[in-house]
């Protein structure tokens, strides 16, 4: 039996990986999931007549993007009306918004609040998330709304629930953690793994932080959780627990190379040098720390101590060029030097977000090589002025960032082709999901 292959010719490959290289007239050949072969697209074609052939011309082939801070469940916030005062401050938007929303969220809301992200990962080229869900009104079985969705768009996935004591439902929380590692042990999945979630240190006890460490050295994972993120977590972490956030995180042992800390916006020089001694991997989020008002991470010092700093969107969005832009723009703007991130935002999405997808669940993605897995963009572009190894990022920053993604593959199967999804009827998903975010609404 010969295995099918596709072969993406005629555009501007863009490698990425550590020899980032641009090939002009390049092309990549996949076979099943794998990338196969890559260079110049004659030379290629000649060798492979058979394959099915996807025209690249005008287009700039990359590797599929990476979120590595993702809440699919966040969806049916769009347009929520909030009664009474606006949100003073984070933890009343907390309290206002997005606590009241996870305490009221059926088994259907979580399918179709998913689906609805997933389907804009596709759109933007997104081809990897890492999602943290929440649901204190359904938890026991959550993690499985969301991998059915994820399967059935196509994308990646790792999942977790960000286990809460707020409504003393941690046990719960930590059964279904634990519960979904189980089942993907049994039946592993191509495209969805785990994690042990918290939702952040100011709402979960003692008692829960070590039977989810437990779980996750149990398991081989790493934990997942938001991480001084408003000066409120800092707070209350000193006030019950005498310790600062990452120091209470690390004597727990929650801390390591596949745990993930999200914003660190107000950690120390202490907590910072914790982080980089155990190798944890922190998630910048920059949009998200504007809208709610809570700072700018020092992400920049971090990454100048050699940690490995991520970009995520935290639910706002599933586009990571425009988020890498506001990382590009939002440090410059606070630091009031126009010489710094033009080489750390990208690489936040580009270099680090695959190298924390490779410590949490074993993909390697983000690279067109030979032997990585088929996860590939086209993207609507031709280059205005000269393009090559050397002035990529300013084309990134200033002109890839606004362009439109045409053809999305993951895991060597197309889910876009000329900007239409194949096989998933986005129309019915998107009444859907209105209709049940209506019905939510009214309970709430
Ligand atoms: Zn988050």
């Amino acid at each position: 039996m010969v295995t099918e292959t596709i072969l993406v010719g005629n555009g501007t490959l863009i490698t990425l990986g550590e020899k980032n290289r641009v090939i002009k007239n390049g092309a990549v050949l996949i076979e099943g999931n794998i990338i196969k072969d890559l260079g110049k697209t004659d030379e290629l074609k000649s060798k492979n007549p058979g394959s099915e052939f996807i025209d690249a011309s005008g287009k700039a082939v990359m590797p599929g993007l990476i979120c590595a801070h993702h809440h699919l469940y966040s969806t049916f916030a769009r347009g929520m009306a909030i009664p009474g005062e606006p949100a003073k401050n984070f933890v009343e938007i907390l309290e206002k918004l997005w606590w009241k929303l996870d305490n009221a969220l059926t088994k259907e809301d979580i399918y179709y609040s998913s689906l609805i992200p997933l389907i804009e990962c596709v759109r933007n080229g997104t081809t990897t998330i890492i999602d943290h869900h929440e649901s204190q009104s359904y938890q026991k079985g959550s993690l499985d709304e969301i991998a059915r969705a994820v399967e059935e768009v196509g994308i990646r996935a790792s999942l977790c629930l960000g286990t809460s004591d707020r409504y003393e439902r941690g046990k719960e929380g930590l059964e279904e953690n634990e519960r979904f590692l189980s089942l993907l042990s049994s039946r592993p999945s191509q495209l969805v793994k785990g994690m042990v979630g918290l939702h952040a240190t100011f709402t979960v006890n003692d008692n829960t932080l070590d039977k989810s460490v437990w779980l996750a050295k149990k398991s081989g994972v790493g934990i997942h959780v938001h991480c001084a993120e408003d000066r409120a977590d800092e707070g209350e972490n000193l006030k019950k627990y005498n310790m600062r956030v990452v120091e209470r995180l690390n004597s727990h042992g929650a801390l390591g190379e596949k745990s993930i800390a999200v914003h660190c916006v107000h950690v120390n020089e202490k907590e910072i040098n914790i982080l980089k001694a155990t190798g944890t991997n922190v998630v910048h989020n920059p949009e998200s720390n504007m809208n709610n008002a809570v700072g700018c991470a020092d992400v920049l010092g971090m990454m100048g101590k050699g940690i490995e700093v991520g970009l995520g969107t935290d639910g706002m969005s599933s586009d990571m060029l425009s988020q890498m832009r506001c990382a590009y723009l939002i440090h410059r703007h606070e630091k009031k030097d126009p010489q710094v991130a033009f080489l750390e935002a990208p690489t936040m999405l580009l270099n680090n977000n695959p190298k924390i997808v490779k410590r949490v669940t074993g993909w390697r993605v983000g690279e067109i090589a030979k032997g990585a897995l088929a996860d590939i963009i086209l993207i609507d572009y031709l280059p205005p002025t000269s393009l090559n190894e050397n002035n990529f990022l300013g084309h990134l920053i200033f002109g890839l960032v606004d362009a439109t993604v045409d053809t999305t593959i993951c895991d060597g199967k197309i889910l876009m082709r000329d900007k239409k999804l194949v096989g998933l009827d986005e129309k019915f998903i998107a009444q859907k999901a209105s209709q049940l975010a209506s019905e939510l609404w009214k309970r709430l």
